[in-house]
């Protein structure tokens, strides 16, 4: 059922992202007697987010600093538009400079190895240096399983058969192997086996590759989507209709294919899935995630689990307390999106600064029912599926406190339908896209 249309969403999305807090309520609240200092791992859409917020509600009186292993940005979102030249990387690589200038965000370039310490904490770096805070915040976004022949533990052939999950050189990697198939050829492509980021993202990108075979390649090639799942997990009519509409002579969709094992040969490369082998000029895997390294390093992942338990109204680790997890990384039973990323952050910072204020340890204070309340995320997802147009889909969640967990708010699922897909929604895809860009890094 649609109860928020897609222009109420884009204007909602225009003022925020998401909120669970009024800043001048927050600010009246806990007037601006205290001092901390947090560090943040990881710059993406959480960690940025939660950053600037610290130092846009905290005012002066929290030094934040943000590590990132990149000297900026390369945003997932927008970038299956790479793939078919649509945009170049400049329109997706964001940088850091605004977060320091407009906010007074300390951003040190470095990869974070360990964290060390309990009251006071010791957050260490590749390079030997160390730096001392009273919180840790990890946004380290996600890490891929094994899988054999492709990647096993630090070794992988990201190279040769990339995933393009994680944006940047790999995402150029990926449209250069596109641009080289010639007519007749196949691209074979794997959906990651669930929670994983962005549910339609794999989806949205086979239907951006038929697209870009048909277009350019005279529709002479094919594209097959190998999915571990057994239907469509989110968008079920939109990519149905357009795997067996539009794009029926190019997409072969093929249910229950787990991935197993990958082989490279000269001139092709083969997916070895519970449903056969498939072999492909192109093979795009994406493997299952789980979070990024660094928490399952610091022990923040419970035997056999995939991403970190959190608690739902501060995102602090349930397994350490003082160190809390946005983003892609945790369990909060939430989508994996940037949108989300972005509204997290600033349940996360809220909480933080409380926490601050009232120089309370535990995240019990920030389980007062008047708080409770408030807390709202949203996750928001466009998916182009032609050259000039797009899907849509949005959510909202709501803190539920018998379970202390965030739950789907009835009635807030909005999908685009009649049609599946359209121009205005390709257009709102870029207003939108700019709003949660700037909200998070500007
Ligand atoms: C093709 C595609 C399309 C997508 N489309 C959408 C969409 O339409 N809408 C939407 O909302 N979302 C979309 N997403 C999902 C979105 O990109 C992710 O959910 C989002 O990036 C998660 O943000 P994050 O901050 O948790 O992680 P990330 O964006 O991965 O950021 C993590 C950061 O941490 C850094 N880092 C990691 N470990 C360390 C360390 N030890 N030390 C220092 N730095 C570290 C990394 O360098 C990185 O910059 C899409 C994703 C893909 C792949």
């Amino acid at each position: 059922m649609t109860q928020i249309n897609r222009r109420d969403f884009i204007k909602l999305t225009g003022a925020s992202a998401a909120l669970v807090a009024v800043p001048s309520v927050l600010k009246a609240e806990i007037g601006s007697a205290y001092e901390a200092r947090v560090v943040v791992v990881g710059g993406g859409f959480a960690g940025a987010t939660l950053a600037k917020y610290l130092c846009l509600w905290g005012d002066a009186n929290i030094q934040v600093t943000m590590i990132d292993k990149n000297p900026n940005h390369v945003s997932c979102i927008l970038s299956n538009l790479i793939l078919n030249d649509r945009l170049n990387m400049n329109d997706i690589t964001l940088p850091y400079t605004s977060l320091q200038d407009n906010y007074g965000v300390i951003v040190r370039q470095g990869l974070v190895t360990d964290v060390t310490g309990d009251d006071v904490k010791i957050v260490h770096l590749d390079d030997g240096d160390t730096i001392t805070c009273d919180y840790v915040v990890l946004a380290p976004g996600i890490e891929f399983i094994d899988v054999p022949g492709l990647k096993e533990g630090a070794a992988n052939n990201f190279d040769v058969v990339p995933h393009a999950w994680i944006a940047g050189p790999q995402t150029e990697l990926l449209r250069d192997q596109l641009h080289s198939m010639q007519q007749g050829d196949t691209f074979v492509m794997t959906v990651p086996q669930s929670p994983y980021r962005c549910p339609p993202g794999p989806y949205e990108r086979a239907c951006v590759v038929a697209d870009y075979i048909k277009r350019v390649n005279d529709g002479d090639g094919h594209v097959i989507v190998l999915d571990p799942h057994p239907e469509v997990t989110i968008e079920k009519e939109t990519f149905e209709q357009a795997f067996n509409g539009i794009y029926k002579d190019i997409v072969n969709y093929v249910p229950n294919a787990t991935l197993q094992s990958i082989e490279i040969n000269p001139g092709e490369k083969i997916a070895k899935t519970t449903a056969g082998d498939y072999a492909g000029k192109v093979l795009n895997v994406i493997p299952t995630h789980k979070s990024g390294k660094i928490v399952e390093d610091l022990g923040l992942l419970p035997v056999g689990a995939r991403f970190a338990p959190v608690d739902s109204a501060s995102y602090e680790s349930t397994i350490r307390p003082g160190i809390f997890i946005i983003g892609d990384a945790n369990d909060s039973g939430q989508p994996k999106s940037g949108h989300m990323a972005n509204s997290q952050a600033k349940v996360g910072a809220d909480a933080i600064i409380r926490m601050i204020a009232s120089k309370s340890s535990s995240v019990d204070f920030v389980h007062d029912p008047a708080r409770l309340e408030k807390i709202r995320t949203n996750s928001a997802c466009y998916s182009p599926i032609t050259y000039d147009e797009a899907s849509f889909l949005t959510a909202v969640f709501a803190y539920e406190t018998t379970n202390n967990s965030m739950k789907l708010v009835q009635d807030s699922f909005a999908s685009s339908n009649s049609p599946h897909w359209n121009k205005d929604n390709f257009e709102d895809m870029f207003i939108w896209s700019e709003s949660l860009f700037s909200n998070s890094f500007t």
